[in-house]
């Protein structure tokens, strides 16, 4: 890493927000810090990453192994697999219809988090295997003292510590945090038919049943129910589970075969009041929570960071200046309240069983269906904020270039 005068950043959290901030932050130029536990090897999920996110983990120089590892996302299917009295059409987003050739990659999180902490072990970052015990923060810097009794003083602390986020609550950020009536049993399949790297997302009356690739005649699978259920399900033997899924998924893999190793996440949401404060940045999972559907958490998490990098660069004197954290509370907020508001609305309207909820869900999902600038739109606001608007905007101007 290069020596340079610019201010310390520490990073509290090594889960994928904090390993990527912690590189980002060290590409920049900056001194960096980070604490948290050793990587997490155990985590079964699979996290698809959209096309924008792989461009800042390629810059980190992590991109070429975490190929090798992954799937490209070249469609993604949307199945009303309610059994209400208003269902939608199937909508079918494809990568080709906005001129990209994949939406993105999906990649085991057991390979995507080990890789991203031996890239931090190489740029020699300040890596300490602890915990941050309690936080003072002051006008001039965020002070941390950590369970092994060491301590650390930093001009910005950059809260990448998961959705209870201890260094949230200490720079006096409320967070409406709810647990929602529902977990996710998360697992890996195979399956007798080509996936032809198309995902498909069933929505159900208890929340979404996604399956998406992985490399070969395998995918992953997220299946949101009742938190009883999923301890059921998980309880089932392999083959009483492949029978279950194959069901849900109307056989359209083919037989199904479940891999070892079951995991089930309950679910819930939480919004902060704002995203900055008192020397302390909120970046991931810390930011924002929200139940999966339409693989938005860690997407969102990378532009958290890179607004952040962008922001601390431009006022790198002193990163965890009143006027830089109020830049980037300004900055996420529409990004972030856009995103969670969506995903739990959509969220909201399978769990109900209120009329208008169904008819606002199918009417939006029947436009989709049928209007194809509307489903561009929609995918191009799925990579990257605004990009939507650039198009229609482009779009616009071109009759008066000519
Ligand atoms: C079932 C499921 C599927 C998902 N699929 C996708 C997907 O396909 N695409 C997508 O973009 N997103 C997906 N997400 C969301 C994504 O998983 C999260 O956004 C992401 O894991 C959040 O990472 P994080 O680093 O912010 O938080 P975490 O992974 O929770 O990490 C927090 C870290 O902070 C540490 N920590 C806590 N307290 C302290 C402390 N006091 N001091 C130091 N360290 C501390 C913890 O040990 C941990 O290492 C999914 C989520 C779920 C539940």
């Amino acid at each position: 890493m290069e020596h340079n005068d610019k201010a310390r950043i520490l990073v509290a959290g090594s889960g994928p927000a904090g390993l990527i901030a912690a590189l980002g932050f060290a590409g920049a130029g900056f001194d960096v810090t980070l604490v948290g536990p050793e990587a997490n090897t155990a985590d079964g999920r699979t996290t698809a990453l959209m096309n924008p996110a792989l461009k800042v983990l390629e810059r980190l120089g992590v991109l070429a192994e975490l190929r090798t590892q992954a799937a490209p996302l070249k469609a993604m299917r949307i199945v009303d697999a309610t059994r209400r009295l208003i269902r939608s059409p199937t909508v079918t987003f494809r990568a080709g219809e906005i001129g990209e050739e994949q939406f993105g990659l999906n990649l085991p999180n057991k390979t995507l988090i080990p890789i991203l902490a031996r890239a931090v072990s190489a740029e020699g970052i300040h890596w300490l295997k602890s915990t941050v015990a309690s936080w003072s923060l002051d006008a001039e810097q965020a002070h941390a003292r950590l369970a092994d009794g060491s301590e650390i003083s930093a001009a910005l602390a950059v809260a990448a510590d998961g959705r209870l986020s201890p260094a949230r609550e200490a720079a006096g950020i409320r967070a409406s945090a709810r647990p929602y009536p529902q977990s996710a049993l998360v697992l890996n399949f195979g399956h007798r038919s080509e996936h032809g790297f198309v995902s498909t997302e069933f929505h159900t009356e208890t929340g979404a049943f996604t399956q998406v690739p992985l490399p070969g005649r395998r995918s992953s699978l997220v299946w949101v129910v009742k938190p009883e259920t999923a301890q059921e399900l998980a309880a089932l033997d392999d083959a009483a589970l492949s029978a279950r899924v194959e069901e849900q998924m109307q056989s359209m893999l083919g037989r199904v075969s479940v891999e070892p190793g079951r995991q089930v996440y309950p679910l819930s949401a939480a919004s902060p009041g704002r995203f900055a404060r008192n020397r302390v940045a909120l970046v991931g999972e810390a930011a924002h929570v929200f139940p999966p559907i339409g693989a938005q958490g860690l997407n969102l998490g990378i532009r958290d960071i890179e607004d952040l990098i962008g922001i601390a660069s431009e006022n790198s004197s002193d990163p965890g200046s009143r006027r830089a954290l109020a830049a980037y509370d300004t900055r996420r907020r529409p990004d972030i309240w856009a995103r969670s508001g969506a995903v739990n609305l959509l969220n909201m309207s399978l769990l109900s069983d209120m009329l208008p909820a169904q008819l606002a869900r199918s009417a939006g999902l029947n436009a989709l269906g049928s209007f194809a600038p509307l489903r561009a739109f929609f995918m191009r606001e799925g990579l990257r904020p605004g990009s939507g608007f650039r198009a229609i905007a482009g779009g616009l101007r071109k009759p008066a270039e000519h």
